[in-house]
């Protein structure tokens, strides 16, 4: 199984520091909730494990598997196993949620899946998440509701089979139903047992479903706490309120 590694993590945005020294390791058939405010850095994180070329990393290291996942190009990284769903997906004008997906593959495994193969892997996907036929041939997070921008990024889990998976606030703005369709999907992703998740929340709901194996409470930028699943009751119960005290 694959390792994700962070190593004392210093990231800064627009010349403010926001990442103060993150350390956190995720192997293979672990899940780990991270948990914080808003404004605490979570997708700060998330985004500097992508790559984006705003946040820049002024410390610290991230690998996968050893190697150094901050030298590399986006599609290096997804070639590395890495797969983000992020919190703000953004459009991609002209391309179909079918042809999205396929070059996502593509990239991801440096060769084209064979179409007849993946077509039938598209469909048992979409099958899996109850979502409709004609979805294949909509042009990407073009007038999405949330509950359908959730879902392909659970679609793009099943088709890529990352090693190690980082999803920013895959619950927000999700109704229950939603939500359990969701979270299906990443349990059954992770039955395998052979993928890491990095699972960003702000709110506690969706550990109802998806048990984490370690929760870390994020403040200021840091890891402040770290716990078991039993933690998020802790934080459901008392929120935020204690941590970000003593950040501020
Ligand atoms: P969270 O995901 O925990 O809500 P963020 O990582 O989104 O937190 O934000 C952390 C801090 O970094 C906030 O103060 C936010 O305003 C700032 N920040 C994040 N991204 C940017 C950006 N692209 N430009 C300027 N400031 C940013
Ligand atoms: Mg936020
Ligand atoms: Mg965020």
């Amino acid at each position: 199984g694959s390792t994700l590694e962070i190593r004392d993590l210093k990231v800064s945005v627009a010349d403010k520091e926001i990442l103060r020294g993150v350390n956190l390791t995720v192997r293979a058939g672990e899940t780990h909730a991270i948990m914080g405010p808003n404004g605490s850095g979570k997708s700060t994180l998330a985004y500097a494990i992508a790559g984006h070329p705003k946040y820049t990393i002024t410390g610290g290291q991230v690998l996968l598997d050893g190697a150094d996942l901050l030298e590399m190009s986006v599609d290096e990284r997804a070639r590395a196993g890495l797969f983000l769903a992020m919190q703000y997906p953004v459009e991609v004008p002209g391309v179909s949620v079918s042809n999205f997906l396929r070059s996502a593959v593509t990239a991801a495994r440096g060769e084209a899946p064979k179409l007849r193969q993946f077509s039938k892997d598209l469909k048992a996907g979409m099958d899996a998440l109850s979502i409709d036929s004609a979805f294949a041939q909509r042009n990407v997070n073009e007038g999405f509701s949330g509950g359908e921008k959730k879902r392909h990024e659970i679609l793009q889990l099943e088709l890529l089979k990352p090693k190690i998976a980082v999803l920013d606030e895959t619950d927000s703005g999700l109704d229950v139903d939603a939500l359990r369709v969701v979270s299906e999907g990443i349990n059954r992703f992770r039955a395998g047992g052979d993928t890491g998740v990095l699972l960003i929340t702000h709110y506690t709901r969706i550990l109802r479903y998806v048990k984490p194996d370690f929760v870390h409470v994020f403040a200021g930028g840091r890891i402040v706490e770290q716990g078991g699943p039993e933690l998020a009751e802790k934080l459901e119960a008392e929120g935020y309120e204690a941590y970000t005290k003593a950040t501020a």
